[in-house]
């Protein structure tokens, strides 16, 4: 991976591999510019898994659309994007347990985010079911 500063070739100086959210974090050095940044790898899950929905079609499941849903009902909160990082992370964790040859059922998405959501905040519980439980 080249350097965010000046387009060196950088050097991986430590690593972690983080068991909850299955990353590993990487620091890199710039022998050029001396830059210190870090990386995290993951799994493209976008390629990795489908969803099917309650009427049966199947897509690609995108990350973001559930970071969205979950920071939609999260936005009156002082840090509605660093919750909502953290609960889809968790999550997608969650999903990965269930996920079967990659294929998810949208009511197990939905599901786990009202799970998630009722022991972090009600209020946004009750904001996500009233968006998600009768909706496609
Ligand atoms: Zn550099």
């Amino acid at each position: 991976m080249v350097c965010i500063y000046c387009g060196s070739q950088t050097q991986v100086i430590n690593s972690r591999s983080r068991q909850r959210t299955n990353q590993t974090w990487r620091r890199r050095l710039c022998p050029t510019c001396k830059a210190i940044f870090s990386t995290t790898e993951s799994v493209n899950l976008y390629q990795a898994w489908s969803v099917k929905s309650i009427s049966g079609e199947i897509s690609e499941f995108m990350e973001e659309k559930l970071f969205l849903s979950i920071y939609e009902s999260l936005k009156h909160r002082k840090s509605p994007i660093i919750d909502a990082r953290y609960i889809a992370a968790t999550i997608i964790t969650k999903l990965s347990k269930v996920a079967k040859d990659g294929l998810l059922d949208q009511m197990q998405i939905i599901d786990s985010v009202l799970e998630s959501l009722n022991h972090f905040d009600k209020a946004a519980a009750t904001h996500y079911a009233a968006f998600h439980n009768q909706s496609n």
